[in-house]
């Protein structure tokens, strides 16, 4: 989608610090990171938000978890949150499905 940010992202024409690609998914530093350890895993595919997954493209929700498992795994995190905001109230920023992955402090339940 052209006005996207995350598909610039993808697109290369906005800069990002890049954790990991392959042809399904990018995952990249936050800008704004809120723990020590902080990015985020995107399908490349311009998906709005969890609430637009469906039979047609669930694979690649699958697809990031592995990816998540592996990264995390290589970054040698030994605990994490992964987290996906969906619309306003929940405070989705980006209206391109992504996953936060988030490590290295304590976390509070429920979040806030
Ligand atoms: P949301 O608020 O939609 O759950 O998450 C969007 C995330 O994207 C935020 O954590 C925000 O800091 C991050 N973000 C927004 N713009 C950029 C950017 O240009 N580059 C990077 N790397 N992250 C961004
Ligand atoms: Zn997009």
């Amino acid at each position: 989608m052209s006005d996207c940010l995350f598909c610039k992202i993808v697109a290369g024409e906005i800069p990002s610090k890049k954790v990991y690609e392959d042809e399904l998914c990018y995952a990249f530093y936050d800008i704004d990171p809120q723990a020590p350890t902080h990015f985020l895993v995107i399908p490349k595919a311009h998906i709005r938000s969890v609430s637009q997954v469906d039979q047609t493209n669930a694979a690649v929700v699958g697809h990031i978890f592995s990816v998540i498992a592996r990264l995390s795994k290589e970054l040698g995190l030994e605990s994490y949150r992964v987290v996906s905001n969906i619309g306003d109230q929940a405070g989705q920023s980006v209206l391109h499905l992504h996953f936060h992955v988030l490590s290295g402090r304590d976390m509070t339940w429920p979040p806030g």
